[in-house]
């Protein structure tokens, strides 16, 4: 994909795309920002590498070191009963084609993971999906193919997340289906009880639920000490 043709991309033309006016913290080459479709949770960020990159993993060394940075800064605002997760593999759960992370507070990890393995289930009746289900101590600076023996490809889809003291992945197995997208958003707005903002652009088209959501990044913005319109 063509910079310009990615919203999270620098040299981005398009509306909604990450540029300056909405940072409010770089670790190096990484930015962290307020989230579209905050799910009405203030300190929902998401953080973002300045390179084209579809996973946290190719970046070279020194990013991949400020990634890590910016994974602690967050924690160390955002405090640290809070869910990180990342769609792994295009298809199975991400719309954007640009490695990001989303970082949501209030989120129990074990919630999170037996509501994820509840949504997995109710859809593979449907689509025939199949998946595995992997835990480790958290350690964010471990790759997929050292987290867990036996995965055939990092390109197939997994569903990748880490809170508090622990990781978890769902390796999936079968064909990318748009059911699976943006799932682990679907899983977090249930878990805050806000199932009808799950949609992230449904929210930012309806004027009143976007005015919410603009006031909700503020205060996010506040949280790092930033300002934004
Ligand atoms: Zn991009």
């Amino acid at each position: 994909m063509p910079p310009a043709d990615c919203s999270f991309c620098p040299e981005s033309v398009l509306p909604g795309r990450i540029d300056e006016s909405r940072i409010v913290h770089k670790e190096g080459k990484i930015s962290i920002v307020p989230n579209y479709g905050s799910l009405a949770t203030p300190g929902y960020v998401i953080l973002v590498p300045e390179r084209h990159v579809v996973n946290f993993k190719e970046l070279p060394r020194e990013e991949y070191g400020s990634y890590l940075g910016a994974v602690d800064y967050v924690d160390s605002i955002v405090g640290p009963d809070s869910i990180h997760f990342q769609h792994i593999g295009t298809g199975y759960g991400k719309t954007i084609d640009h490695a990001h992370e989303h970082v949501v507070p209030g989120i129990p990890f074990g919630d999170f993971r037996d509501k994820t393995r509840e949504l997995l289930d109710s859809l593979s009746g449907e689509t025939g999906l199949k998946y595995k289900y992997f835990e480790h101590k958290r350690d964010p600076s471990l790759s997929l193919q050292k987290m867990s023996i036996g995965i055939p490809s990092p390109d197939k889809g997994a569903l990748y997340f880490y809170g508090d003291a622990l990781q978890g992945i769902f390796l999936l197995e079968g064909e990318p289906n748009p059911k699976y997208s943006a799932i682990l958003r679907k899983v977090s707005a249930e878990i805050l009880g806000v199932p009808e903002l799950a949609d992230w652009k449904a929210v930012r088209n309806t004027e009143v639920l976007r005015r919410a959501d603009d006031e909700i990044m503020r205060e996010t913005a506040r949280m790092f000490g930033k300002e934004i319109s």
